[in-house]
């Protein structure tokens, strides 16, 4: 679905993807693991074009990212991205947030768009919600709202930069258990984590990124039982 070929990206003097070669299968997910500045969300945001490439090739489905225009709003609805901090219109109710993309990007009709988000809402365990706006939500929820959001709009491929960093512990279960769910369903993802518990579950691969470099790529038992490399030896030694 997605290959990554020989791509470089520099933020001035700094060198933060070196030679990036990977590809992301139809279906798969892919867990990227690294210590901080390793490049994983530069690496993530370089799928969905928020950040622009030096060298080396991205294509979907085999066709190159669009530079510009029509192209990339179609890109951004056709590979989603779930952040940390949620980033829920916060003046628009929840059921809003999930049916305004596909309202305006796809030309969906409001009863067919209000039907399946409220479909989604159910299927991520927050329909009774739905007439709510984001501030009244735990940040469980809004990440929930968030993954329903980006499921509204059909994508290809859902990204994931550290889902659940922002949230207090009693609420990362929540969303791991949607996202262990999607996995389940066959979505395809790429998810920037430090839940190994949710790697281990649900990852058909894990990437290891240390200073701009995929180090390391196996499965996850592969990888956290017999890590090959000693950068990756050394990191596991101090998160497991
Ligand atoms: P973390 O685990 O802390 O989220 P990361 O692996 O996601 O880290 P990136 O955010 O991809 O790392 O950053 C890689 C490197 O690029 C870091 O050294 C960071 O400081 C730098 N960087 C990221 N974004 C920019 C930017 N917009 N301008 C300049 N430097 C940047
Ligand atoms: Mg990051």
């Amino acid at each position: 679905l997605v290959v990554i070929d020989h791509v470089n990206k520099h933020f001035g003097e700094l060198h933060v993807l070196k030679d990036i070669t990977t590809t992301v299968g139809r279906g798969e997910v892919v867990v990227v693991i690294g210590p901080s500045g390793s490049g994983k969300s530069t690496f993530c945001r370089a799928i969905n074009r928020l950040e622009t490439i030096d060298s080396g090739t991205i294509t979907i489905d085999g066709v190159p990212l669009p530079e510009e225009g029509r192209g990339l709003a179609r890109l951004r609805a056709d590979v989603g991205m779930v952040f940390q901090s949620f980033n829920l219109f916060a003046h628009k109710t929840v059921l809003e947030n999930v049916t305004l993309g596909p309202r305006k990007v796809r030309q969906i009709s409001k009863a067919d768009a209000d039907k399946h988000a409220m479909e989604l809402l159910d299927r991520v365990g927050v329909a009774n919600q739905a007439s709510k706006m984001p501030s009244q939500l735990s940040g469980g929820q809004q990440q929930r709202v968030a993954i329903a959001r980006v499921l509204a709009m059909d994508p290809k491929l859902i990204l994931l930069d550290e889902p659940t960093s922002a949230l207090d512990p009693e609420m990362i279960s929540e969303v791991l258990d949607v996202m262990v769910q999607l996995a389940q369903d066959g979505m395809t993802m790429v998810v920037v984590t430090h839940e190994m518990g949710f790697a281990r579950k649900a990852a058909d691969r894990v990437l290891f990124m240390a200073d701009g470099e995929i180090v390391e790529e196996a499965t996850p038992e592969k990888f956290f039982t017999d890590p090959q490399s000693p950068r990756a030896k050394d990191f596991l030694s101090k998160i497991l």
